[in-house]
């Protein structure tokens, strides 16, 4: 039984309408689903992916808008990274994210892989990496991005923790990661960043975990990531992983239905709250693949209040294609 990779990372939004602008129209990527937080129906979740939004293309946000900007720290996510097929991609993302005032840090390498490091306008942390041309994800059709360069899904997450042990005992020991190297921090060289991906590697299977001992915690907030998901084929492997979970001592729940995917959760002992999301059966569920994300999607427990739930949310515009 192995992960297949990351599934989907979640993050907090303090505006729906500039965040699908941001992502549809600059990272060219493809709202999938617009529907609600199912634990807080008076927020959006925002889910934004590929084509069909497959697993481990997508990237997702709760708006809250009565949060704080996020405070990076310890504890959190530090920074998500998205993939690019190649270096000539990463030359045309420079020109692309400066053409769109977008504040990056020029092609830069990390790990032996070449970067960009830039942030979103609420300062969400994020890199696009050359990843070499591995398989997955299958561009928008419409994207605002030419498909050769456009971003096919999750590269790796960031994790900063005040131990390093315990963390990685969990990735390595319960969740089967293997260790690939240690490396200088981009943006900080007297930091190490520990690397690690999912068994079989390939696309979207990193796990980077820096140490910053004595330091205070991150608090979420606009900008910051709310969780972290990887890929379980099957409902039948997900009881088997939320039973090692617990096995070890890790308080997993039961799963929980989240209609597009199946959803255990659990936080690791360095205090980043994961999940372990089922591949299917997917978004094209209750939507024309054709149309997803262009209206208000409602879980069926969920679709009897639906007059209500959108009378509390903003009406958001997508952004019209010539
Ligand atoms: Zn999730």
């Amino acid at each position: 039984m192995e992960l297949k990779g990351l599934h989907h990372v979640t993050a907090v939004t303090g505006s729906a309408q500039a965040n699908v602008d941001f992502y549809m129209q600059v990272l060219g990527l493809r709202l999938v689903k617009r529907t609600v937080n199912q634990d807080d129906v008076s927020a959006y979740h925002l889910f934004y992916g590929d084509e069909t939004g497959s697993a481990g293309t997508e990237i997702t946000f709760f708006e809250w808008a009565h949060m704080p900007p996020n405070v990076p720290g310890p504890r959190s996510v530090v920074r998500t990274s998205l993939r690019v097929p190649s270096v000539d991609s990463l030359a045309w993302w420079a020109d692309w994210l400066s053409d769109h005032q977008v504040n990056h840090g020029g092609i830069t390498e990390f790990a032996e892989r070449k970067q960009i490091v830039f942030t979103d306008p609420e300062g969400q942390a994020l890199a696009l990496v050359d990843d070499g041309g591995k398989e997955g994800g299958t561009p928008w059709a419409a994207s605002p991005v030419p498909a050769q360069h456009a971003i096919r899904g999750l590269d790796s997450v960031n994790l900063a923790v005040h131990q390093l042990d315990p963390t990685a005992h969990v990735l390595t020991e319960v969740m089967g990661l293997r260790k690939v190297g240690v490396f200088p921090a981009p943006l900080n060289p007297e930091e190490q960043v520990h690397v690690y991906e999912t068994a079989e590697g390939g696309a979207g299977t990193r796990v980077h975990v820096i140490e910053q001992e004595g330091r205070p915690a991150g608090r979420l907030g606009h900008g910051g990531v709310h969780h972290v998901a990887f890929r379980t084929p099957n409902g039948e492997e997900q009881i088997d992983w939320m039973n090692r979970l617990r096995g070890a001592g890790l308080q997993a729940t039961d799963p929980i239905d989240r209609f597009y995917f199946r959803s255990v959760y659990f936080r690791e002992p360095g205090g980043i709250l994961y999940e372990i999301a089922t591949d299917g059966p997917g978004f094209a569920t209750d939507e024309d693949a054709a149309h997803l994300g262009e209206s208000l999607a409602l879980p069926p427990f969920l679709e009897p209040h639906r007059a209500r739930i959108e009378a509390g949310l903003n009406p958001i515009e997508l952004p019209v294609r010539a």
